[in-house]
């Protein structure tokens, strides 16, 4: 039995991931110190033998006692209103985090994989976004903790692949939504899907011509898995193509909802990107992956999971 060892495995993502592990015949170690996560991501996988959970803060260095097959690094505040709130917890486990996680990959010889974002190109000139794209980062902006801190992970990353001939893997994962995000965690999805329940005003910021491209939760796991298995060792896209306003998918959530929201602007966040849609070639060929579900699709299952939750 392979073991797979998530840091952040408590969190949207992570849950999901290692569920989806553990179903494969995994063994499955988290090790999250619950800073934007809580328990109940994992009621459905805590009593399973072959799994375990490690309190602990990955930006403090960690021994684990016996082997480890894989490393999937995806611990970080995710939210833009979660890393504002915690800028330093954001930037420590970017770095910090990354090296000691890198680290344990090294001593146990296992494959590391680091949940990157598409954050990496900032405000892109380029769109759709490739991989060779550099990016359009402002260091010092509100966004600059999590941008800066995935750019840096990414380079540690590269570093160990060098130096220390680590098998490495990069995630560039794009907007992804679906059960057990935290209704109020700030990202769009689970925002306008409480108000719409809610039937409250759906907050958009800025005029809503700021597109996104959603990618819905299990497409995204079987794309990291399949990353999780290449021999890629170079940064690809992980996300969902398919491009909406963020007044169409405020619209949207509000349809399928059955809401009477009415839609409010607000204020645009300062660096709120204009534009953000994967080029997924790489992903496409060399994985032989693409998502399949569509974005009506997702939101009916997570507006149920709200609903219901
Ligand atoms: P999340 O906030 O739900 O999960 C992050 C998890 O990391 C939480 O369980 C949190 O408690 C844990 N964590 C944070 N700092 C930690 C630390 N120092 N030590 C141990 N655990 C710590 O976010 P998510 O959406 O599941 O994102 C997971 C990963 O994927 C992140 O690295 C994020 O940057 C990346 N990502 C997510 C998206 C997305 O759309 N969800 C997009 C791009 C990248
Ligand atoms: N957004 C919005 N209303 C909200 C929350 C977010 O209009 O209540 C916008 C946000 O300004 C951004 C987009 O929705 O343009 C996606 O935001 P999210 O926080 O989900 O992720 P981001 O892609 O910005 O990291």
């Amino acid at each position: 039995m392979k073991t797979v060892l998530i840091t952040g495995g408590t969190g949207f993502i992570g849950s999901h991931f290692a569920k989806f592990l553990l179903e494969k015949g995994y063994r499955v170690i988290a090790v999250d110190n619950f800073l934007t996560s809580n328990e109940s991501n994992i009621k459905d996988i805590k009593e399973n033998p072959n799994f375990k959970l490690i309190n602990h803060d990955i930006s403090l260095p960690l021994e684990i006692d016996e082997d480890v097959h894989y490393l999937l690094h995806f611990a970080s505040p995710a939210s833009p209103v979660d890393y504002s709130q915690l800028p330093i917890q954001t930037l420590k486990v970017g770095a910090l985090g990354t090296h000691n996680a890198l680290g344990i990959a090294r001593a146990k010889n296992a494959v590391f994989m680091l949940a990157s974002t598409s954050e990496v190109y900032g405000d892109p000139l380029v769109h759709p976004q490739p991989e060779s794209y550099w990016g359009n980062v402002n260091p010092t902006g509100p966004r600059g903790v999590y941008d800066e801190a995935k750019r840096f992970a990414e380079a540690m990353t590269i570093a160990y692949h060098k130096i220390h001939k680590i098998d490495i893997k990069i995630a560039r994962i794009f907007n992804t939504f679906g059960p057990k995000m935290r209704k109020k965690d700030g990202r769009a999805v689970p925002n306008f899907i409480t108000q719409a329940l809610a039937n409250q005003p759906v907050t958009v910021y800025g005029d809503g011509s700021q597109t996104r491209s959603f990618c819905y939760i299990s497409d995204l796991i079987e794309g990291l898995y399949k990353l999780m298995l290449s021999d890629v060792n170079e940064p690809v896209n992980i996300g969902n193509p398919n491009e909406y306003t963020i007044l169409d998918l405020a619209k949207k959530i509000i349809q399928l909802s059955g809401s009477t929201s009415e839609i409010v602007f607000k204020d645009l966040p300062v660096d709120d990107p204009k534009t953000r849609c994967p080029n997924i070639t790489k992903a496409k060929t060399i994985l032989e992956w693409q998502p399949t579900i569509g974005v009506d699709e997702g939101l009916t299952k997570t507006i149920e999971w709200f609903r219901t939750s």
